[in-house]
């Protein structure tokens, strides 16, 4: 069984996972990286990221989130598809079930990340790829010519809204309250832009076009005047922000009311040997560069780990 073992398993090829991964490899751990449900993370749905230093004219995401992997690849890093079904984090090493198979690892660093929250509606859920879609980048291109609307009143929303100015004719941001979380540089940007319109203290109370099978339009309620009324529109983006991807360790790990790992010390979780980075453990930054620091920093408690217990 010990050349089953592996000294340090990543979950999740964001940037948290594959700075983890970059780390660890030059540590010669010889990391196993699994790709998890979203290879590459939210960096590979998004377009220009502008504040990860070193870009001074910004970089694709995709752009950057290959430049990780090939960075961590040259130093020997393992990468695999798949994902975790369930893991027993009571025995050493951690048993971590993939479905097909198990693997069993000294050291657990957890970058699975954070994915699209859905705002639940069963209208919603049917047109998921009818026209409803939480990725603007990657859907964005069928709605050349068309009208459609964003959800949400972060930067996520404004990021959509403006990317999807290059395909629609119009864009309406539909936030349910009056003031925006999103930074003021990207609220700025989308409210001089003459393709977006704003629609604020309103919910989405249905996605009408069930029964045609694609979005025709939204019902929406203000909130101030309770009066619902109906917008036009082939297609509607969700950027509501994201749940983090930790449900399996429920029990396991120390959670939070909205399901994020919680950590001491950056990224040390409740079990020795297993480390939390990145979106799925930081409800507070979520940046990139954020989660590229903490990826590093849960390689370094590995390596230290390891070496305390004489691997
Ligand atoms: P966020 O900042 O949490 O914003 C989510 C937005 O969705 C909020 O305005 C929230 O409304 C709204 N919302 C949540 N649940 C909703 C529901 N059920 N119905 C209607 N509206 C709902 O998430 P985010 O925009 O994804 O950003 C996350 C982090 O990533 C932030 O730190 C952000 O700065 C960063 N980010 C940065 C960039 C960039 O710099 N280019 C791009 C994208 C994201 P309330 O305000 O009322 O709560």
């Amino acid at each position: 069984m010990a050349e089953n073992i592996r000294d340090t398993v990543i979950l999740g090829s964001g940037c948290a996972g594959l700075t983890a991964a970059i780390y660890a490899a030059r540590a010669n751990l010889k990391p196993l990286l699994l790709e998890g449900h979203e290879p590459g993370g939210q960096l590979s749905i998004t377009t220009l990221v502008e504040n990860f230093p070193g870009w001074p004219e910004g970089i694709q995401g995709p752009e950057l989130i290959e430049n990780m992997r090939k960075q961590a690849s040259r130093f020997g890093a393992e990468f695999r598809l798949g994902h975790l079904a369930t893991a027993d984090l009571t025995k050493h090493p951690f048993a971590l079930n993939l479905g097909h198979e198990t693997i069993h690892a000294r050291t657990l660093i957890i970058a699975s990340g954070a994915s699209a929250r859905w705002l639940g509606l069963p209208s919603e859920q049917a047109l998921i790829g009818h026209g409803v879609s939480s990725c603007a980048t990657c859907d964005g291109f069928f709605f050349s010519g068309k009208e459609i609307a964003v959800i949400g009143g972060g930067d996520s929303a404004m990021e959509e809204a403006l990317f999807l100015t290059r395909f629609a004719t119009k864009v309406t941001l539909i936030h349910r309250r009056e003031h925006f979380r999103a930074s003021r540089i990207m609220l700025d940007r989308a409210i001089a832009h003459p393709k977006i319109a704003f629609l604020t203290n309103a919910v989405i109370t249905e996605v009408l076009g069930v029964e045609k099978k694609e979005v025709t339009g939204v019902r929406v309620l203000d909130t101030v005047t309770s009066v619902e009324s109906e917008l036009g529109v082939s297609g509607l983006f969700l950027g509501i922000g994201h749940i983090p991807n930790a449900s399996m360790f429920a029990g396991q790990l120390d959670l939070d009311e909205d399901g994020y790992i919680k950590t001491h010390n950056f990224v040390f979780t409740r079990v020795p040997g297993v480390f939390a980075c990145g979106d799925v453990q930081d409800r507070r930054y979520r940046q990139a560069i954020t989660a590229a620091g903490t990826g590093c920093m849960a390689a370094l408690e590995v390596e230290k780990y390891l070496e305390e217990h004489g691997h």
